[in-house]
């Protein structure tokens, strides 16, 4: 009790040598605050610090609050569109431009040769129209608010008709009845789990029905005694029923797949051309883009989705806009080897195996011995489902401790180095980790392993 009455006030130790050093550098409030919180924790734990270990506190709590939360990190999973570490990762041409733009006034809804206001959602209109075809075209926040859009916009209190296999979760709780609910829009749901033909569809129509909506499967695959109705035929339904068919394809390729050895996966053009009245895709997955979400088709209906209230509340920012724009040129110019994701779904089981055969080399010097191992990077972030891409790892036997004790090390790594675990060993797949990163990953490992 006696050393708690003698603990000193905020007051008293803002007066102190150390106070006068930290205020320099992170401000007075800070410094004032972490002082405030550590003299807490010792009120709480009813026992002081030594002058030395409270400053050392206080210091803590300081870089606790500035530590930068959203940091690089090192993607050595394989998986190439990760959810979780920011999907794709920009072409620096789109990183120049969202740095070129972030800190001056610009050109966002303002069109300086008439001096009149412009709209941010037509700024890309031309190009994307330019790349795939469509009539019309709008960005906003992300597919997922591109798909409330349109159906709040175009089939509130109405009915839409979806196939029981379409009913999809595209994961952090995005599901396909859900968002349905919220746009205010019916669902009558038709066919089964497995199997919807085009008789189920035409079935449902009902004088209160707008639309049939058609969900790409794009994190799932169905195996099996399956079948499903195209976008043609569901398109020939749509026109005799004077119904909108509406697409959400989410992974947003305008690139064939299949020309660099990958499953086919439906690109935004295909879906225009199967006549397809609105279509709705994110920016980066199978784009390579910022996050956005984007849509296609007719002209009226862009512009009554755009008109609706909802539209303000989930338009792009301009960062987006400067890096949706730089990504987009790099297809106009066909330079798909600037676009980091195409790179790396495009590389050659040979030039992966070199890296992780050089970065064995180099671990070799450094004392560090590890081993080679066939693999399959995966594409990830819904797109192109099952697809498995031949690779080479490195894998890493731990020393001491187990292989999550392992991850967690490299983990700790600055930047981290983010692997994955099979049979108490972990993995590392050159695949994903950008081209200069080598060096952190052969210093990461040998750190780790120290
Ligand atoms: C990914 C995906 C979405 C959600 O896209 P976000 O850009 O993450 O909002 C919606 N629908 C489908 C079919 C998807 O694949």
């Amino acid at each position: 009790m006696d050393a708690l009455r003698a603990l000193p006030s905020v007051h008293q130790l803002l007066e102190e040598e150390p106070a006068t050093t930290l205020i320099a550098a992170h401000g007075r409030p800070l410094v004032r605050f972490a002082v405030q919180r550590v003299l807490e924790e010792e009120r709480r734990r009813a026992a002081t610090n030594t002058s030395h270990a409270r400053w050392a506190r206080v210091e803590a709590t300081i870089q606790g609050l500035r530590r930068s939360r959203l940091r690089p990190v090192v993607n050595a999973t394989g998986v190439i569109l990760h959810t979780n570490l920011g999907r794709a990762p920009l072409a620096a041409a789109a990183a120049d431009a969202t740095a070129g733009i972030a800190g001056r006034y610009s050109t966002l809804e303002f069109d300086p040769l008439t001096g009149r206001r412009g709209r941010r959602h037509d700024l890309l209109g031309e190009l994307l129209r330019y790349l795939t075809g469509a009539e019309a075209t709008a960005v906003v926040n992300n597919c997922a608010a591109a798909v409330l859009l349109m159906l709040t916009a175009l089939a509130k209190g109405k009915e839409v008709i979806v196939a029981r296999g379409e009913l999809v979760e595209i994961g952090g709780g995005f599901r396909m009845p859900e968002v349905m609910r919220l746009s205010g829009a019916r669902m009558v749901e038709v066919g089964t789990t497995n199997r919807t033909r085009a008789e189920d569809y035409a079935a449902a129509v009902t004088p209160k029905t707008v639309a049939i909506m058609k969900v790409h499967a794009s994190n799932f695959q169905v195996v099996g005694f399956t079948e499903s109705v195209e976008l043609k035929p569901l398109a020939a339904i749509a026109r005799q029923h004077q119904l909108l068919l509406l697409h959400d394809l989410g992974s947003g390729a305008l690139l064939d797949t299949t020309a660099f050895g990958l499953a086919a996966e439906p690109r935004i053009q295909d879906s225009l051309l199967a006549d397809v009245d609105l279509v709705a895709s994110s920016a980066d997955k199978l784009l390579g883009g910022p996050q956005a979400g984007l849509l296609f088709g007719r002209a009226d209906l862009v512009e009554r989705v755009m008109k609706h209230p909802l539209a303000r509340a989930v338009r792009v920012d301009k960062l987006t806009i400067a890096a949706l724009a730089a990504t987009l040129d790099l297809y106009l110019t066909q330079s798909f080897g600037d676009v980091p994701i195409w790179t790396m779904l495009s590389t050659s089981l040979d030039s992966v195996r070199s890296r992780a055969q050089a970065w064995q080399s180099r671990l070799a010097e450094l004392g560090v011995a590890v081993e080679l191992a066939a693999a399959e990077s995966t594409v990830g972030g819904g797109s192109l489902p099952g697809e498995r891409l031949p690779t080479t790892v490195v894998v890493i036997t731990p020393r001491q401790g187990g292989a999550t004790d392992l991850l967690r090390r490299l983990r700790e790594h600055e930047p981290p180095v983010i692997g994955r675990i099979v049979e108490e060993r972990v993995l590392l797949d050159p695949r994903t980790v950008l081209p200069d990163e080598d060096d952190v990953v052969v210093d990461a490992v040998a750190g780790a392993l120290s």
